[in-house]
């Protein structure tokens, strides 16, 4: 018997769909609110959108375009696979709704194409664009991933967010109400965040209507603000070794509410945009060390969650 230790994005899939799913990562041509003044100027301190995207993701070629490469690639492998267009790079629901409702649309005209994934901030979800994604979401599997980021308001602050934890949580809750699926993405390791702020993140967020949670260990990037701040402040920032973030996961995940999907632990920008953590773990040997240690400590997702 394969005991259950945390809740996984792929048996998740699986409990959705009777076909092999594979999600293909969309450059919608999107910008950024944050970054051109209407929220806020000059972008997250952390963000080079250069790391957002794999090659066959470039904003130059159509969704359709995008879709046929990515599909193109993993079909080869398995002809009956199946396909979630996943609107990933900067803000994928910052734009006028009939020019979002035409990208979107694109996609799920594919006829391989079974559902969307659109990742967005939390403050740029109108009611009229969500009325037109309830609609969606009654035909084609939907999930809303939003950016949290931080439950604490003085972190989104200093990364320059643009966005409080109260806007995140009204959001999610106005969407989930819509029986929309809603992710949280939160980054690990945010400056001038201990350990004990960070697992308290996981406590908070299990209090909201979530169904997918996606972690990120705080990645410095070249040509980010953050990595000028780095260079200047360095008692800032806690650059934790992999073993350390792996048990800090594990802490997490002990916290999380055990139905919560946890779609992944860690992110891999390219490497020569990456100043640290340098790992040189690749996404599957990062999951191999969580789960031997996971077995090692005995522990499973819910394990400290307070209801
Ligand atoms: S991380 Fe997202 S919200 Fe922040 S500046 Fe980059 S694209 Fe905009």
């Amino acid at each position: 018997m394969i005991l259950m230790t945390y809740c996984n994005f792929s048996d998740f899939l699986q409990t959705v769909f009777p076909f092999k799913v594979q999600k293909i990562s969309i450059n919608a041509g999107f910008t950024c609110p944050n970054r051109d003044g209407s929220k806020g100027w000059g972008g997250c301190t952390y963000c080079n959108n250069q790391t957002f995207s794999p090659q066959y993701a470039a904003n130059e070629k159509s969704v359709s375009q995008q879709l046929e490469e990515g599909i193109r690639f993993f079909s080869y492998k398995y002809p009956a696979m199946k396909y979630i267009a996943y609107f990933q790079a900067y803000t994928n629901t910052y734009d006028a709704l009939e020019n979002l409702l035409a990208k979107y649309n694109e996609a799920l005209n594919h006829p391989d194409v079974v559902g969307l994934i659109i990742g967005t901030r939390p403050d740029c979800m109108p009611n009229e664009l969500l009325d037109e994604l309830e609609k969606i979401s009654k035909k084609y599997f939907l999930l809303i991933e939003y950016g949290i980021e931080s439950t604490c308001n003085e972190t989104l602050a200093f990364i320059n967010r643009g966005h409080t934890y109260e806007e995140a949580v009204e959001t999610i809750q106005r969407t989930a109400s819509r029986k929309i699926y809603c992710g949280a993405h939160l980054i690990l390791g945010l400056p001038g965040e201990t350990r004990e702020m960070i697992l308290a993140h996981a406590e908070q967020i299990s209090h909201l209507p979530l169904t997918t949670v996606k972690l990120h260990q705080l990645q410095l990037i070249k040509n980010t603000r953050m990595a000028q701040q780095l260079a200047e402040n360095p008692e800032l920032f806690h650059l934790y070794t992999v073993d350390e973030y792996i048990d800090l996961c594990i802490d997490f995940m002990e916290r999380l509410h055990p139905d919560f999907i946890l779609e992944r632990f860690v992110s891999q920008s390219p490497k020569e945009l990456l100043i640290a953590p340098a790992w040189g773990l690749k996404n599957y040997e990062f999951t191999a060390k969580v789960n031997k240690r996971i077995k090692e400590r005995g522990s499973y997702q819910g394990k400290l969650w307070i209801r």
